[in-house]
């Protein structure tokens, strides 16, 4: 038998907000936040201290609003790029002691550090030697959860390790039955608010109704909710319920956001309408906003062009424009993008088609002016891209992208896409 991992996932307490703190000794002991654009009022709050927390001011909300319950909030500007070598820094710390660390975020990162053990002594003296490694260098509070798998440590991590004193938590395979199973639904990772409410409404109110129900019946179950097959949600919701996930730490570095993302591709022939061209502009701008996505980034700016298979008679253009407000989500992309289309081509076949976005920002700084269903879209575009990011790009693919003129699941085929 394999030798059981021992994988830990740190997770910075307030990150931005404690990065601040131990930059500026003198708001020790105050309340301090880290917001969007401290001068408007409409700014948004990107991360506050405990002490800021305390008095009620939370992420996410308008700076107008976290003053009213904090008067003496000190509220600082936003520095990512200064956040981003600190996490570089701690990624560092990690590696110090093992070299399989992976950040998950700006301030999450994995680490297996199955081959230290001998060296550095037991998980749990490794976790408070990093921990106290982190404190002292950074100044930042590190809680970390302590298993045998990624989600599982990332489950110790939130719903202990971030919540009990010393802010360590260690949760073995034999322990789930006790200890995870008990938990509601929607405490289980990847398990958000509607899909909380949708297990709720079929039964499954704890995380061990899922992990104990046969998979066969969980999926069929899951296809007569939803009216079709949702087999791949229902194993990866199932897999992580029962603690089965024997995914490797890969050893990466956090990267800092590109100037622009975009993406290009040459159609297997001329395209003549406009219904075929949607359709390769969706597969785009679906490429495109998955990368932000997963750089967390949205763009302000829109590109799209095009070109005609002729060289000597070259046809096409290129034009942007800037979006109401900035986005990763692939329907507003798309939306953008075949306006641009439609107002500037002039009918010439088109043989390659590329769109951008650029003028990226931090996703976490959105304005809350936005219209309801905005983190509805986030959540499942995030459902539906941690998917392909397991299995691949062609295992969920919008109807459009399977006609003719589709272009993905021929290229995923091939070489499992070709873009960067
Ligand atoms: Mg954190």
């Amino acid at each position: 038998m394999n030798k059981e991992r021992i994988i830990m996932l740190s997770d910075c307490q307030s990150f931005y907000a404690s990065v601040e703190k131990a930059a500026n000794p003198q708001y020790n002991g105050k309340p301090l936040a880290v917001a969007g654009d401290p001068a408007r009022r409409s700014g948004i709050i990107l991360a506050a201290c405990p002490l800021a927390k305390q008095q009620g001011v939370s992420t996410a909300e308008t700076l107008k609003e976290a003053l009213a319950k904090c008067p003496e909030l000190i509220v600082v500007r936003p520095r990512m790029q200064h956040y981003i070598d600190v996490s570089a820094q701690i990624t560092g710390i990690l590696r110090t002691f093992s070299d399989l660390v992976e950040p998950y975020s700006i301030d999450e990162q994995f680490i297996d550090i199955t081959g230290s053990i001998s060296l550095f002594g037991s998980p749990q003296q490794i976790a408070a030697a990093i921990q106290d490694q982190i404190s002292k260098e950074t100044g930042v509070y590190a809680r970390i959860g302590i298993s045998y798998s990624k989600v599982t440590a990332k489950m110790a991590c939130d719903l202990w390790a971030k919540k009990i004193k010393g802010g360590l938590f260690t949760l073995a395979r034999e322990q789930l039955p006790e200890l995870l199973w008990p938990q509601p639904i929607g405490n289980l990772f990847m398990v958000g608010r509607r899909m909380s409410a949708h297990f709720h409404s079929m039964g499954l109110t704890t995380i061990g109704h899922l992990a104990q129900m046969p998979l066969a019946e969980l999926k069929w179950r899951m296809r007569e909710k939803f009216h079709k097959n949702c087999d791949i949600d229902a194993e990866l919701y199932w897999r992580i319920a029962g603690g089965l996930d024997d995914s490797p730490v890969h050893p990466a570095t956090y990267e800092a956001p590109p100037k622009s993302v975009g993406h290009q591709m040459t159609l297997p022939r001329d395209y003549y309408t406009l219904a075929e061209i949607k359709t390769v502009l969706l597969e785009l701008a679906e490429l495109v906003c998955r990368r932000c996505r997963r750089l967390a980034v949205n763009g302000a700016v829109v590109s799209v062009g095009c070109q005609g298979a002729s060289f000597e008679a070259p046809t096409g253009f290129s034009r942007q424009s800037k979006m109401s407000d900035p986005t990763n989500a692939t329907s507003l992309v798309y939306e953008a993008a075949v306006a641009l289309f439609r107002r500037h081509w002039d009918g010439q076949p088109v043989r390659r088609v590329n769109l951008s976005l650029s003028e990226l920002s931090d996703e976490n700084q959105y304005q809350l002016t936005l219209f309801e269903s905005r983190p509805r879209y986030r959540e499942l575009e995030r459902a539906t891209d941690n998917l392909k990011n397991k299995y691949g790009d062609t295992i969920i693919g919008r109807a459009a992208s399977f006609t003719d003129s589709g272009l993905i699941k021929d290229r995923a085929g091939k070489i499992g896409g070709h873009y960067k």
